[in-house]
């Protein structure tokens, strides 16, 4: 395999929608620290509007809203420019280029067989007699692979829906090396330690918190909608008096609490217990409402949010600004990305025009 004397880190949202607190823990979260650890060379974050097109061709006013929405929340959450390249995907020719070349990699039945994809064709009912599945978006882990192997990107912090596409990036890798020579790099999937945080199911209690799904609460939701959005949650159906014993797993709000709250949250909110195990114990014992239990999450999740929105008003305040990093760091995407693009045509030998070889080799062919 082709090795990397980097770190790269490749890692994107697509902007179907604002980002929510999934994206955050799953995620997001995660990059500000790996750009703040200082360890890695390149960290590069794709607004991936060409992925977006492929179940949304219909509505680009949507992707074209939301571009700069992303982008807010990305600066809210302290994402650098001057260490993180933001960039747009559908503005990185090179991308599209090696998606087309690595189609011929991968068979139809090995398309089908990605079970995040046939999850969301089946949450988009495109399978059910209805408009059926758009090419582009059957294929989009193709261009997924196109998007972390242009940037030779080694790790890849993402939830949990996304193994399958990293496992298929990587067979490309494996193929497209073996088949032309060792030209790209492999990339490993960097999931939270924190299980629940790999997948964050929303506030109705469904497996997966998700744009598409309605269930979400937004990094940008004002205080009062995110007290809305908590006193609604789905918590447990059967635990209709404060005595009763209640019920943990799959209880929404215990949930989040396991995937935000720390002990210092309770010293500081909730002194009763000493941290989450004694407050789920009471649950589960009888005798800890529901409203208690939700109150407890509104204050860890106001002591989150609340930095995340100061900032949000401040790069608000200049969008101009924000529209500039996207330039600038799209500007840079683009080198960095036709750069690879590059060796991968000499690797396949369509690089016609910057090979001398082709015109000598002619020539002598014809004893010139
Ligand atoms: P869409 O419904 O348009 O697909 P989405 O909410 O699934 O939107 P994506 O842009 O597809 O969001 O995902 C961006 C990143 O956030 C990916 O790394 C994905 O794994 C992660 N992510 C999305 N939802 C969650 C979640 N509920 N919990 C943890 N990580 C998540
Ligand atoms: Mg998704």
């Amino acid at each position: 395999m082709a090795q990397n004397n980097k770190n790269i880190i490749l890692t994107g949202d697509r902007p179907t929608g604002k980002l929510h607190i999934g994206h955050y823990v799953g995620s997001l979260k995660r990059r500000v620290a790996l750009q703040n650890s200082g360890k890695f060379d390149d960290i590069y974050i794709l607004i991936a509007d060409a992925q977006a097109l492929t179940d949304n061709s219909d509505n680009p006013e949507k992707i074209r809203e939301n571009i700069i929405e992303v982008a807010l929340d990305y600066l809210s959450c302290g994402l650098d420019p001057a260490k993180t390249t933001i960039c747009i995907q559908s503005e990185l020719p090179a991308l599209h280029e090696l998606s087309f070349y690595y189609m011929n990699l991968v068979t139809t039945a090995r398309l089908e067989r990605n079970p995040t994809v046939k999850n969301e064709i089946k949450m988009r009912g495109f399978d059910d007699g209805g408009v059926g599945i758009p090419v582009g978006f059957y294929t989009y882990p193709i261009s997924q692979a196109a998007d972390i192997t242009a940037f030779k990107a080694n790790c890849v912090p993402v939830g949990e829906d996304q193994l399958p596409m990293i496992e298929q990036c990587n067979e490309i890798v494996r193929k497209f090396n073996s088949v032309y020579g060792d030209t790209l790099v492999e990339a490993k999937c960097m999931l939270n330690e924190n299980e629940i945080c790999r997948r964050l199911p929303g506030t109705d209690g469904k497996a997966k918190m998700s744009k598409s799904l309605g269930n979400c609460i937004y990094l940008s939701d004002k205080p009062e909608v995110v007290h809305k959005k908590i006193m609604s949650m789905y918590t447990d159906p059967n635990h209709i008096n404060i005595s009763d014993p209640g019920n943990i797993e799959g209880n929404a709000v215990f949930t989040y609490l396991d995937a935000f709250s720390r002990d210092e949250h309770f010293e500081r909110y909730l002194p009763d217990y000493s941290n989450l195990e004694e407050m789920k114990e009471h649950y589960r014992r009888g005798g800890l409402g529901d409203v208690k239990c939700k109150k407890f999450l509104e204050k860890v999740m106001t002591e989150e949010l609340e930095p995340i929105r100061e900032k949000r008003k401040a790069w608000e305040a200049d969008i101009p600004g924000v529209y500039e990093i996207l330039r600038k760091g799209t500007e840079k995407a683009r080198i960095t990305t036709g750069k690879v693009l590059s060796e991968v045509k000499t690797a396949m030998r369509i690089n016609y025009f910057d090979d001398s070889a082709l015109i000598r080799d002619w020539m002598n062919k014809l004893g010139q």
